[in-house]
């Protein structure tokens, strides 16, 4: 078994919507490379800083992050007299291949990287967003507007309701009513 430790540019594309691994930005990977009959196991972590925007409040966010993976890559086909055979097209189904004495890593570190991308990041565990009113960060919990509380205005409704449903010949714009 060999072990390595290398570090690499971040390839292009890695990210979701709110977070990425920049392009260029370094990414450790810790290898350990396995012969077995079919050919080498590599399994490995790679470490890597994640930045993006806060879902609630599109504060930047950052933070360390460390993805595992692991894949079979097996040797080319080859014909009786040891030479590779040509395969044409590889399929989406195909098995990772050695090419010459290289494995490519790059698409196994990236499926990795992306599928521990959060969907929706936070600044803090508990970040109150922002006010839907003004914008404002909603930190200071006495951020209030003159706005008629939700609880009023529920009962205003149901107060409305109940006028209606004990006029009914009255009609409205929007609902027209039978006979
Ligand atoms: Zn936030
Ligand atoms: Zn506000």
């Amino acid at each position: 078994m060999v072990e390595a430790v290398r570090t690499v540019p971040a390839p292009e594309g890695l990210g979701v919507a709110l977070a990425r691994v920049p392009p260029g930005a370094e990414i450790e990977l810790v290898l350990r490379l396995e012969s077995v009959v079919e050919g080498v196991l590599v399994t490995g972590t790679a470490e890597y800083e994640v930045v993006g925007e806060c879902a609630r409040c599109l504060d930047p966010v950052s933070y360390d992050e460390e993805a595992e993976f692991a894949e079979l890559f097996v040797y080319p086909a080859t014909d009786a007299r040891g030479r590779e055979i040509d395969e044409g097209e590889e399929d989406e189904e195909a098995p990772s291949r050695i090419e010459g004495d290289m494995v490519d890593l790059e698409p196994l570190v990236r499926d990795a990287v992306v599928l521990r991308l959060p969907i929706a990041p936070l600044c803090q565990e508990n970040c109150p967003g922002l006010c839907a009113t003004c914008g404002e960060r909603l930190e200071d919990p006495g951020h209030v507007h003159e706005e008629i509380d939700p609880r009023w205005e529920a009962l205003a409704r149901l107060a409305r309701e109940s006028r209606e449903s004990s006029t009914q010949t009255e009609t409205h714009d929007d609902q027209e009513e039978g006979s």
